[in-house]
């Protein structure tokens, strides 16, 4: 039944597998897992935690990139009952210890070529928890050896470590003991990326996964007969429910390329020929800039969604005119479980003629949005205030953290920190971040403005606006641009044009052309440090 709803990630694989064994769940570089084989390398995986002590309700550190194993080690830690930490294979020692011992991990599965000796620092160090360290190898699945699922290849073995692949075939063929996960049990948690002071776990649930998992399902329209581009990290929230969570939902292959390069998703793409992807726009940039790529390149894409970020209009345009898509907004959080808005599938998003904005969309199934002022009021249509959301997707609160959750989710609405509005007509738009509003003599910037003009000069490949000290005005407007490779232009051009576009208290005083902008790993530019790198 293709429009079947679950109320627990788990339920959802246990159909998959009833009903799709043989049909592929991920596809790997040359390598591809059935269903089957995923559930079967993941009981095997859940009875080798167990095995090493780990219990209902125990935590699994997964810090590795898009591979097979992430999938793997997910269903495996519900399967032993209990729930993964998802850790950004970018972190240091110093974070990844934090998030293991903040989160009370036991288990931590890594990816032996970028962590394996950091892991085993980490744990050495006894500042976590952790007793039990999993290698895995990002070459593990790109090869077909002898067995179907695994090219071995052969690397070092690290003494204290067990290694990913030993350990699922030494259990093969053995179930795991535990209770089946129930809808308000933990199933991640992901960490925010901490701009107002330490981390903190958001907790999704299998209820609050799920839903969500079928928004897209609904939303969209998704069938088995899809294919899922992975684009997002599988560590964030877009890439956990819009690509793990989707392909087990509907069943259906997840296109997997280890971590976001645009030349190799590209390959992917070429190669898998998938039909749905949601990401981030700046991958979306980079996908339609590499060098030889053709709109028949993008052709068996039916529906392309970005989220995290807001889309620039003038990007949109571009991206129609190389690849023939339209890129739908979404918009949502890692305490929603992402999007609480879309654009529907076959709809064009307006523009606020004031703002600029590109519409976010429209507030998904079951979701109540409010638009507060500063009092927690709630403002009519059409006034400004901070975008609060209640829904089945919230997350019941952060991890351990009662203060933190009661500040971000009083009575369980979730304050998103985002200023928008919502038009006559029932769009809903975002100005910007609170935190990011840029006060110039007393005016309000809102970055994203200034950088929605910024993308509409034809050099411009990328931009972020923040605002820098500034003696007599408080704050001032500054622009990081970088240029489109083999466009020219200059600083002063760029000045006129953007005087051209906006009121004068909002174009940017001072513009910086640079080679790259700092990003996160979800591909979203680093506004924050741009402040805090300028002099
Ligand atoms: P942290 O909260 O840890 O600083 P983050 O805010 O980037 O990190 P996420 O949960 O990944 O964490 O992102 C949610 C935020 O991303 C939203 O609050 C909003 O500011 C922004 N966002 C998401 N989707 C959109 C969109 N479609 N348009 C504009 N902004 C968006």
């Amino acid at each position: 039944d293709i429009t079947a709803d679950y109320s627990t990630m788990l339920e959802m694989l246990r159909a998959a597998v009833t009903c799709a064994p043989q049909v592929t769940a991920i596809r790997y570089f040359d390598g591809e897992l059935t269903f089957a084989e995923v559930d079967a390398a993941s009981d095997a995986l859940a009875v080798g935690l167990q095995d090493n002590g780990f219990r209902r309700g125990d935590r699994l550190g997964i810090y590795v990139q898009n591979n097979p194993a992430f999938v793997i080690a997910l269903v495996a830690a519900w399967k032993a009952g209990g729930a993964a930490v998802a850790i950004n294979p970018m972190n240091k020692a110093r974070e990844l210890t934090y998030l293991l011992a903040d989160s009370g991990a036991t288990a931590l599965l890594c990816l032996d070529e970028l962590h394996a000796s950091v892991a085993r620092d980490v744990v050495s160090s006894g500042a976590t928890q952790v007793s039990t360290v999993i290698t895995c190898s990002a070459l593990d699945w790109q090869t077909r050896g002898d067995q179907r699922i695994f090219g071995r290849v052969t690397r070092e073995r690290h003494e204290g470590t067990l290694d990913l692949l030993e350990l699922i075939d030494d259990n093969r063929g053995r179930e795991p003991r535990a209770e089946p996960p129930r809808p308000g049990d933990v199933a991640v948690l992901t960490y925010t990326s901490g701009t107002t002071g330490q981390p903190k776990g958001a907790m999704n649930t299998h209820g609050t996964m799920a839903f969500n998992a079928q928004t897209y399902r609904d939303w969209m329209g998704l069938t088995p007969s899809d294919s899922v581009l992975g684009i997002a990290p599988l560590f964030h929230i877009t890439g956990l429910i819009g690509h793990v969570g989707v392909a087990l939902l509907l069943p259906c292959p997840l296109v997997l390329a280890h971590r976001f390069h645009a030349g190799a998703i590209l390959d992917a793409v070429r190669e898998h020929r998938p039909t749905f992807t949601i990401g981030a726009i700046t991958a979306f940039i980079s996908l339609s800039t590499v060098e030889g790529a053709t709109a028949e390149d993008f052709s068996s894409l039916r529906l392309i969604y970005s989220g995290g970020a807001p889309i620039p209009p003038a990007v949109n345009e571009q991206f129609l005119a190389k690849t023939g898509h339209y890129i739908h907004n979404a918009y949502g959080l890692t305490e929603t479980n992402s999007p609480t808005h879309l654009v529907p599938p076959h709809s064009r998003a307006p523009v606020d003629p004031t703002s600029g904005a590109l519409s976010i969309g429209v507030p998904v199934f079951n979701t109540a949005v409010r638009i507060l002022d500063d009092d927690g009021v709630e403002v009519p249509a059409g006034h400004l205030g901070e975008i609060a959301i209640s829904g089945p997707q919230v997350v019941p609160g952060y991890w351990n953290r009662p203060e933190a959750t009661e500040a971000s989710l009083p009575g369980g609405e979730l304050r998103t920190g985002d200023v928008g509005f919502m038009d006559a007509e029932g769009w809903f738009y975002i100005v910007d971040r609170k935190k990011d509003m840029i006060n110039a003599s007393a005016y309000k910037v809102w970055p994203r403005e200034v950088e929605d003009v910024l993308y509409g000069h034809p050099a411009v490949l990328e931009a972020a606006v923040v605002g820098v000290p500034d003696e007599y005005r408080g704050e001032t407007v500054k622009a990081f641009v970088v240029l489109k490779p083999g466009s020219w232009t200059t600083v002063d051009e760029l000045s006129g044009y953007c005087r051209n576009g906006m009121a004068a208290y909002k174009y940017p005083r001072e513009i910086e052309l640079v080679s790259e902008l700092p990003k996160t790993t979800t591909g979203k530019i680093l506004r924050r440090q741009l402040r805090t790198t300028n002099p």
